[in-house]
């Protein structure tokens, strides 16, 4: 039952495009995740591992970041979070063999999906400089070459350690903890793509950069505001959720540029009559126009002054600097609402009057908000609108930022963080007898313009695809390619591997579906997963290979050769490396001490459903910002300027994949088949730019360095907002510029891309 990998990269040889549906999930969905699951798996394996996902004595998804509900259902996981535990649980390997068969220069002419679909990677692999191809190398030797590699930099900030969403959180502090103990705080991760405008603007505030929801929240809502926004592909078990809220007599709008199926209908897999009925989930659909949500949310608030619907008890109480913002609303010109928006006056009183008749409010929302310019300031105007009429710090209300990555929040939460508070690193200091550097580190971008000017020479990754994911695809090629030492911690094959350094390492580590043995016995590992839900996760399958190690092992081993002198309990740093490898519980017990609201932290994970991590915003209405209470904050409107006869362009992704892994060449909701090369566009600015459905055209970024080309797009009509286009990324972050980032947060501005449409070349 179980499929080879692909030998030839299909590419786009058989695309078609069809009819938008309006509605997500039902049986489709599950026939794709078990046909998907069993190509990579068979059909034992994949009853046996799917059965385990998200249970509470099971493994945690390695998909997004939605919680776990309290009662499980028996399948609890939706068609992606199937595919991404295919990918990982998969039968496909990828050794020594493959390497030979494959030099470097050939995996880099490889598509992301063809790359992704190779398998499991199962021995670790070095490429020596001027070598074409990656050969075996034993993980001593692979330690000490790095260690020394690592030693002989010019200094600790010569080097950059990124961090993918997938890392645990013993893992995660374990990697923080070795890279401040070399002396550096480069420690780019994945978040500074994804949610860091969110935690920018949150921080600031509400004293907190997280969400302020709780899944029990969304069933207690009156309003919901999802915005910027997929569920239907990025968040499935969201749908169900919203479902029940729904049920529960809440109001569902979503704002989004394009009408997404996910948020029309839900066909929910779990019951019968809704796999065939389903359920409509939006009640209210506002096409927006890219980078018009400041606006909107800066109009509804000036409506809500307006008509007096303010709580001014909480306001009084709670608030700080609301005079100057109520000032800054009434200078607030409709005209400039209105061009930003592309929405009607009509439509925005509406919304306005539903928030207002709303006593429980919630917004969701995700990178089509926090990849933009002024992203951060956009979500400072939702929370402004939100502390209007008290809507933080009650049942059924507050702010959600929906998180793309596993444990991309807990992540963060242990430490992963280029500029990490000093009360984290003080207690670092006094837990593990070392001083942490002081000085801030690197974020994603700033690491790539580190390499790219010389003052970066190796990296080092745990986990992630960092030249797919990151923009500006030609600079950050050339920038990887130019370092001395690239060291990737991988579960499968992807671009990063093929775009190296003069000296490039590869080393296989176990993903969360396998069982994790250690000197203590088998490991259990946890994650934090979008709303603060701290909860453990066991894996259960046999390693893909005898040589592969927990990132938790290779993370101590590197340690143990990078640090000689630091062996159990000796001088420069009480951390016993090998001891904590060995038993999980006494990194935990090292956490409990170092990162707040991790108290008996060992006992607490292994409850059923695990514990909640305090928000003081949500749990009492305490606002740990500079003043002391939540912040209004004025933000001037700016409208992004689009030359005549351009389009704003949105990176997104297809229904098939999870970040910069692609399952298949699908995007089924969108009407595409076999393909990715594609643009959308409303037909409306087809017409007025001289181009048709189905004609092959190169997309064509203005920035003031130059212009940026991503050739041969099949143009796509489909109904965008008006002068907005979409296209999937990793293929189009070349057009991406490295300097064209959201302010305060340096979150590339993937969201709103300046370009024009040129003729494909011939
Ligand atoms: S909603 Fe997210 S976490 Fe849940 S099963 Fe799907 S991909 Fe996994």
């Amino acid at each position: 039952m179980t499929r080879p990998p692909p030998t030839d990269d299909p590419g786009d040889a058989g695309l078609e495009v069809g009819e938008q549906k309006h509605a997500a999930a039902g049986l489709r969905a599950v026939t794709t995740a078990l046909s998907m699951s069993a190509e990579q798996m068979g059909v034992r394996r994949t009853a046996l591992t799917l059965a385990r996902v998200n249970q509470k004595h099971g493994f945690d998804c390695p998909g997004c970041a939605w919680p776990d509900p309290e009662h499980r259902s028996v399948a609890e996981f939706c068609e992606n979070g199937a595919k991404a535990v295919a990918e990982e649980a998969t039968l496909r390997r990828v050794g020594r063999d493959f390497f030979a068969a494959h030099p470097i220069s050939d995996l880099a002419g490889r598509s992301d999906f063809w790359l992704g679909q190779q398998g499991r990677l199962v021995e670790p692999m070095y490429r020596a400089p001027g070598a074409s191809h990656y050969t075996p190398i034993g993980w001593d030797d692979a330690f000490e070459l790095i260690a020394d590699r690592l030693r002989a930099l010019p200094g600790p900030d010569s080097a950059s350690f990124y961090t993918s969403g997938r890392a645990s959180n013993e893992a995660a502090f374990l990697y923080q903890l070795l890279v401040r103990r070399f002396g550096t705080n480069n420690l780019p991760d994945c978040s500074n793509m994804c949610h860091e405008s969110s935690g920018a603007a949150l921080s600031h505030s509400i004293g907190i950069g997280k969400g302020s929801v709780h899944l029990e929240d969304l069933y207690a809502a009156d309003l919901i505001l999802v915005v910027g926004q997929n569920p239907g592909t990025n968040h499935p078990r969201m749908l169900s959720a919203l479902e029940k809220a729904k049920k529960n007599g809440a109001h569902i709008v979503t704002i989004n540029p394009l009408d997404e199926a996910g948020l029309r209908r839900f066909r929910n897999p779990q019951s019968p009559i809704g796999m065939v009925a389903g359920t409509e989930l939006a009640d209210e659909f506002l096409q927006i126009r890219l980078s018009g949500d400041q606006a909107l949310f800066a109009a509804l608030a000036k409506l809500t002054v307006e008509a007096g619907a303010v709580d001014a008890a909480f306001l009084d109480q709670h608030c700080s600097e609301y005079e100057e913002y109520a000032a800054h609303l009434a200078t607030l010109d409709w005209e400039d609402v209105l061009a930003a928006t592309g929405l009607t006056r009509a439509e925005i009183e509406h919304l306005a009057r539903r928030y207002r008749d709303s006593e429980r409010v919630i917004v969701c929302w995700a990178m089509g908000l926090t990849q933009h310019r002024d992203a951060v300031a956009t979500i400072q105007e939702i929370t402004n609108l939100m502390l209007l009429r008290g809507n933080i710090g009650k049942p059924g209300a507050g702010l959600c930022p929906v998180r793309g990555h596993s444990n991309v929040q807990g992540d963060r939460t242990m430490g992963i963080w280029e500029k990490m508070p000093s009360s984290f690193t003080d207690a670092l200091a006094a837990e593990f007898g070392f001083t942490p550097p002081a000085e801030h580190g690197l974020d994603a971008v700033d690491t790539i313009r580190a390499m790219r000017d010389g003052r970066v020479r190796a990296f080092v990754a745990l986990g992630g695809n960092f030249v797919a994911a990151t923009p500006d695809t030609d600079a950050t090629t050339a920038a990887m390619g130019s370092l001395d030492l690239t060291v990737q911690v991988s579960t499968k094959l992807n671009r990063s591997h093929a775009i190296c350094g003069t000296e490039a390492l590869i080393l296989p580590c176990l993903g969360r579906t396998e069982r994790d043995q250690q000197a203590s016995g088998p490991q259990v590992v946890s994650v934090e997963d979008s709303m603060g839900m701290v909860h453990v996760s066991r894996g259960r399958l046999d390693p893909p290979g005898a040589a592969v190690l927990s990132e938790v092992a290779v993370i101590t081993r590197l340690a143990e050769a990078l640090f000689p002198s630091t062996g159990s309990g000796q001088a420069a740093g009480r951390i016993d490396w090998p001891g904590l490898r060995g038993d999980y519980d006494r990194i935990r017990d090292h956490i409990s001490r170092v990162v707040p609201g991790f108290e008996d932290f060992n006992a607490r994970v292994h409850e059923p459903g695990g514990f909640a991590l305090p928000h003081p915003p949500r749990d009492r209405r305490e606002f740990p910002t500079a003043t002391g209470k939540a912040r209004f904050t004025v933000n001037p409107l700016a409208t992004l300027a689009v030359p005549e006869g351009h389009l704003l362009l949105q990176t997104l992704r297809s229904h098939d994949q999870f970040n910069t892994t692609i399952y298949g060449l699908d995007d089924r909701y969108r009407g595409i088949k076999a393909g990715r090369r594609v643009v959308f566009v409303n037909p409306a600015d087809l017409d007025a730019l001289g181009f048709a459905d189905g004609q092959y055209v190169d997309l064509v970024s203005v920035w003031s360095d130059g212009d940026r080309r991503a050739a041969g797009f099949r143009v796509v009509a489909y109904a965008t907002a008006r002068g907005c286009a979409a296209a999937y990324f990793p293929e189009t972050n070349v057009l991406v510029p490295l300097d064209a980032v959201a302010h305060t947060s340096n979150t590339p501005a993937s969201k709103s891309v300046v370009i024009r449409l040129e003729a494909a070349q011939p």
